[in-house]
């Protein structure tokens, strides 16, 4: 997608990627390498006018290399190596002063207990690092689940770190871009549901009062702000049944909550984010559109019959007006694997939700 809005703004964008062929095989140019492995990162990057990922579980030494050899590298190596690691994140989000819940890392059986008789039940275990879709998450719903919820982990090793539960009413996530020069722009609060910790559906603009969706863009930009370097930014938070609204996490690139703004804004996700790291003026985050449904959709398992549900869903959304397919060209189908997504435009969100219940009604070959 990133290479979709590269290519009428004639940035030449050049994909490492280790699968061959690349998923964005749109890109103009793809080298068939591994974004953790250092020799493969300085190799594909030190030609590059301007270098960014699209994952954070990246080679981040390669990338202070990079910027020590004079190589523009945008959000930067220190950015990235914060967010990559999420007990670092949360530590550098609370010094910065953004809300969050309570959280404390955990080393030993004992520190877990401690913090299980401090935070209570049900207690968030999570990975500090490599971890997307939830994979790196457990949850101890009492002191007896503790000892399953790190061996689920990998164990103390791989670092850990508690959470307390956060009683959330629903999950908001806001875009922001961040230009070279710090100017932030903020995209409309989206709501984001989750099915088995990945996102399923975004619903923009969210159905919350206009305080929280200042509140919430308030936080976001806040939070983007005390990083540093140029790019997208995607702020996953928590709105509390008292008002409140506590930062989950951040993704330092395009992100499943901004999908919509390729059909609902003005200047979407992914063009923004090349104006950001070339440098050039940020574009207009409003919406164009009353309201936007986006829809995940995931592989329900293996082999041509789980293709085949998918491309009838597809299918359903070109009868349907205001739906728009995105299908990601992946070669084979695994459960809970993000194969391609949906968005459904509409006069309001009302509106686009129902037209996304139609493709959907459609594609189970009910009648319609
Ligand atoms: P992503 O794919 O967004 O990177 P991730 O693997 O980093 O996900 P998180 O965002 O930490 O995982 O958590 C996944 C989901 O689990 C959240 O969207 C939320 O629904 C739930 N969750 C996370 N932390 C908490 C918490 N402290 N209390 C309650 N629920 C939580
Ligand atoms: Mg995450
Ligand atoms: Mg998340």
């Amino acid at each position: 997608m990133l290479a979709i809005a590269a290519s009428p703004m004639g940035v030449q964008l050049h994909c490492l990627d280790p699968s061959d062929p690349a998923p964005a095989a749109v890109a103009s140019k793809h080298t068939l390498g591994s974004y953790q492995n250092r020799d493969d990162v300085i190799a594909f990057a030190k030609d590059c006018d301007v270098v960014t990922v699209e994952i954070e579980h990246i080679d981040t030494k390669a990338l202070k290399e990079l910027e020590d050899m004079g190589i523009d590298v945008q959000p930067t190596s220190r950015t990235l190596s914060i967010i990559q690691d999420k007990y670092a994140q949360k530590e550098h989000f609370a010094k910065a002063g953004v809300p969050l819940g309570d959280f404390k890392s955990v080393a030993d059986e004992a520190e877990l207990q401690a913090v299980a008789d401090d935070f209570g039940f049900p207690l968030m275990i999570k990975s500090r690092r490599m971890a997307y879709d939830g994979k790196g998450n457990a949850v101890a719903k009492t002191s007896g689940d503790l000892s399953d919820a790190v061996a689920k982990l990998g164990g103390y090793d791989k670092g850990l770190y508690c959470e307390k539960w956060v009683p959330f009413v629903r999950e908001l996530a806001v875009m922001v871009v961040r230009s070279k020069s710090g100017e932030v722009r903020a995209y409309p609060v989206t709501e984001t549901v989750h099915a088995n910790n990945i996102c399923d559906v975004t619903t923009t603009p969210a159905n919350i009062p206009a305080s929280v969706a200042k509140e919430a863009t308030i936080a976001a930009k806040a939070a983007v702000a005390s990083l540093e370097g140029a790019g997208m930014f995607g702020v996953e938070m928590f709105h509390l049944e008292d008002g409140r609204i506590l930062l989950n996490e951040i993704a330092p690139r395009p992100h499943n909550s901004g999908h919509y703004t390729i059909e609902a804004c003005a200047c979407c996700q992914y063009q923004n984010t090349l104006r950001a790291i070339m440098g050039w003026p940020l574009g207009d985050t409003d919406m164009r559109v009353g309201g936007a449904v986006m829809k995940n959709i995931l592989g329900d398992g293996e082999g041509d019959a789980a293709m085949r549900r998918m491309h009838d869903v597809m299918g359903a959304a070109l009868k349907v007006p205001g739906a728009n397919m995105h299908w990601y060209g992946k070669e084979a189908s695994k459960a809970g694997r993000k194969m391609g997504h949906l968005t459904v435009t509409g006069k309001h969100p009302t509106e686009a939700t129902a037209r996304l219940e139609q493709v959907l009604t459609i594609a189970s070959g009910e009648p319609d």
